[in-house]
């Protein structure tokens, strides 16, 4: 069989080695850190830095196709792996969703609605947003931002000079805050041959910062549900995507605003490693691997939950509990904050 190469050891490059061996395909790991929680499934592991030139070389060669696990890969080592492999999702995908304000000016070019925001280079920037979007608001940084981190709430004018100390001069997006009433997201999947097929929405809850529950069926009419299927198909469409890609969306009494892309598989579509008969990880492989997508049919109704840090101390019990699947990551360290697991519930 052949090869995926998989940037990215976390638990998303673990799943996606999983799915990949029960297709028969082997997954070679690049990552920096030691012990990835990839590397105890995957077929070979390459321990290195992503400016080392020769390892990138000799991964990319190893492997058939690359795709990715997080979007913050350097430039400079997606030239050389390109120059020598395919990579799925395409380069364009994450130029744009590397960056919060290219990925805006992106989504509001294709005609979707997004928050107000404005680019803050500097604190000048800052309060001229102000005049215009006000508060409150949400200055995040443009980049590396993930789990809520890299952002500052306004309540009012009083918080800028906090805020921006907060973003230790890394170039920022001022956000006005969205007054949603719930938020749901779209794991979408495109095929090399142009095939759509999105997931039925989940809704999502965070908890300091962090996803902590996904709901399938979402709270959500017949005619959003739609919305948010045809609006997710028409961003893979515009960059001629292949690949699965979760779409953050926040629904308002006037309609779906998109919060933001992940051009991966994504934690708000856990669900579906028990909910559907092919889950987000063996979509995404099928579609890098150029296999056409598989039935992403919702067969069940599904409540996915986050195990952070010391939630841990749950699985005996959650282990003995019906209608559940536990996904462990293996991680050898708890710490609070950290992804360690989740927990998919049947519930219908
Ligand atoms: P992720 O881990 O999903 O990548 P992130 O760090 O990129 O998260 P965002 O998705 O931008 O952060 O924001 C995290 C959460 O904060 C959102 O899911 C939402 O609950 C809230 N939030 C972010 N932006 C806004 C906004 N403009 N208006 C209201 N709430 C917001
Ligand atoms: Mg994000
Ligand atoms: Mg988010």
């Amino acid at each position: 069989g052949a090869t995926i190469g998989i940037l990215g050891g976390g638990q998303l490059g673990r799943m996606l080695s999983v799915a990949a061996a029960r297709l028969g395909f082997k997954t070679h790991i690049y990552e920096p850190g030691a012990n990835p929680p990839a590397a105890d499934v995957a077929h070979a592991c390459t321990t290195a830095a992503y400016d080392d030139t020769a390892a990138l070389t000799a991964f990319a060669q190893s492997v058939d196709v690359i795709t990715y696990e997080f979007e913050n890969i350097p430039t400079e080592a997606l030239d050389i792996l390109e120059a020598i492999k395919p990579i799925h999702p395409n380069r364009e995908a994450l130029r744009i969703s590397q960056d919060r304000l290219t990925e805006k000016d992106f989504l509001t070019g294709l005609g979707l609605n997004t928050a107000p925001y404005a680019d803050i280079p500097d604190a000048d920037a800052l309060d001229a947003a102000l005049v215009t979007i006000g508060t409150p608001s949400i200055l995040k940084t443009r980049r590396f931002g993930y789990d809520g981190k890299g952002q500052a709430r306004l309540k009012s004018d009083a918080d800028a000079a906090q805020a921006i100390t907060d973003m230790a001069g890394a170039p920022a997006l001022l956000e006005g805050f969205v007054d949603f009433t719930i938020e749901v997201s779209v794991i979408a999947a495109r095929s090399a041959s142009g095939d759509v097929a999105c997931y039925d929405p989940g809704e999502n809850v965070h908890r300091d910062g962090i996803l902590h529950t996904t709901t399938v069926p979402a709270s959500l009419p017949a005619s959003a549900r739609t919305d948010a299927v045809l609006l997710a198909a028409r961003i893979l469409n515009a960059l001629d995507y292949v690949g699965v890609m979760g779409v953050e969306l926040f629904v308002t009494p006037t309609g779906l605003i998109v919060n933001e892309i992940a051009p991966r598989v994504h934690n708000s579509g856990h669900w579906t490693q028990n909910g559907c008969a092919v889950d987000q990880f063996e979509q995404h492989i099928r579609a890098v691997a150029g296999w056409p997508l598989g039935d992403g049919q919702r067969h069940s109704d599904v409540v996915m939950e986050n195990l952070i840090g010391h939630d841990m101390d749950r699985v005996p019990e959650l282990a003995a509990a019906p209608d559940t699947a536990l996904h462990l990551y293996g991680k050898a360290e708890t710490k609070p904050g950290r992804k360690m697991g989740h927990v998919n519930r049947i519930t219908r």
